[in-house]
């Protein structure tokens, strides 16, 4: 089948105004890519959105320096695999890693949209079929200092019949005492039976601070601690996952199944989180199932981004081995709650698959204009 691609749009979204600063989830890089047919696929990536808007658009410099608005013009958007290797190649001057992997994974995720428009079965079926109808959700929220504005986040994810929650960002990581508290007021309002993981950023910079951090906390039973130390602290990182029994997860802004490789050899994660939108996008996250598959490593995708994320990693879990476990952002950024009209939902703390073709997102052309980042 030939289709061929018109154009690559790049929107970078922005809810505080350029010189106001932006907190999580307050930006976001989406991408449309149109076709001949008529077919316009999604993407997005979770990354700086004036960075990856230059890479698209470019101007090209030079035969592995171009933009991949020009890498993608003419060619058949149903050339996944061949279209990831052109861009990759034809950008490599940008660096193997990073952001120019960001813009791609925007990309190769509308490129999958396009494809299973086209073919008209969902994008599950295209990655070798449907392994579940419905995902466990845990829900993640930015802790704050109060411990009422703590309780009524939790009370929340409980209404939402969520089993399992993560915090982090904010203040959390920065002081011990105060983490400790936390985690422990966080527990009581929880009760026992909520799964919990924490999500360090990285804060915790030393091994030792580390070790001491998990000790304390043990007794509140964590399912995870994310991001614990610096990602090039590969000897220490696997110093705490072979000391400690609580699992420790990481790689949510690695890239390509490579940089997974060394991290799941050097640093030895029970969990991977790669981000569908930075790792390579769904092209590449099979393959990193495939790697973490191999090494008995769990995956876990990260994803607080856009409702487009979200449907994209639904699509991906549904039909992975290891797919039982979605993240849902409780973040009240418009970006979130807004720009896809249509956002996927909880419903008994699950999210179910849907049997859209493509990744069924409508996009709220308001939402885009209010927030939209003139950059061509
Ligand atoms: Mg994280």
């Amino acid at each position: 089948m030939s289709l061929a691609i018109t154009d690559v749009e790049a929107i970078w979204l922005r809810v505080p105004s350029l010189d106001e600063p932006c907190e999580w989830g307050e930006d976001a890089f989406v991408v449309r890519v149109y076709t001949d047919t008529g077919l316009v696929g999604i993407g997005e990536s979770d990354s700086s959105p004036s960075v990856l808007a230059a890479i698209v658009n470019g101007p090209s410099s030079h035969s592995t320096c171009r933009s991949l608005r020009d890498v993608l013009i003419g060619e058949n958007p149903l050339d996944i695999g061949r279209l990831w290797e052109k861009m990759y190649d034809e950008t490599s001057y940008l660096g193997r890693r990073g952001a120019a992997i960001h813009a791609i994974s925007a990309i190769d995720i509308a490129l999958w949209d396009i494809a299973s428009q086209c073919y008209g079965v969902p994008i599950h079926q295209l990655l070798g079929g449907q392994r579940r109808s419905v995902i466990q959700a845990y829900g993640t929220f930015i802790p704050q200092e109060s411990g009422a504005a703590n309780g009524a986040a939790v009370a929340r994810l409980k209404g939402d019949g969520l089993t399992a929650l993560k915090f982090g960002g904010g203040q959390f990581g920065l002081d011990a005492d105060r983490d400790v508290k936390v985690l422990a007021e966080i527990r009581e309002i929880a009760g026992p039976d909520m799964a919990i993981a924490i999500d360090l950023v990285y804060r915790w910079k030393t091994y030792t601070h580390a070790a001491r951090q998990i000790e304390r906390m043990q007794p509140y039973n964590l399912m995870w601690v994310e991001e614990p130390l610096p990602p090039d602290a590969n000897a220490d990182l696997r110093r705490l996952a072979q000391t400690f029994p609580v699992s420790i997860a990481g790689g949510e802004g690695l890239t390509t199944v490579a940089e997974f490789e060394e991290f799941i050899v050097k640093s030895k994660p029970a969990i991977i989180q790669p981000d569908l939108t930075r790792c390579g996008g769904i092209t590449e996250a099979r393959k990193i199932a495939e790697l973490a598959c191999r090494h008995g490593t769990r995956l876990v995708p990260h994803g607080f981004s856009t409702g487009i994320l979200l449907a994209a990693t639904v699509q991906f879990l549904a039909s992975e081995p290891d797919g039982n476990l979605i993240e849902y952002s409780q973040s009240d950024s418009p970006l979130f709650t807004d720009l896809v009209a249509n956002k996927i939902t909880l419903f008994d703390g699950m999210v179910a698959v849907p049997e859209t073709v493509g990744l069924g997102v409508t996009l709220d052309e308001e939402v885009i204009a209010r927030y939209r980042v003139k950059t061509r």
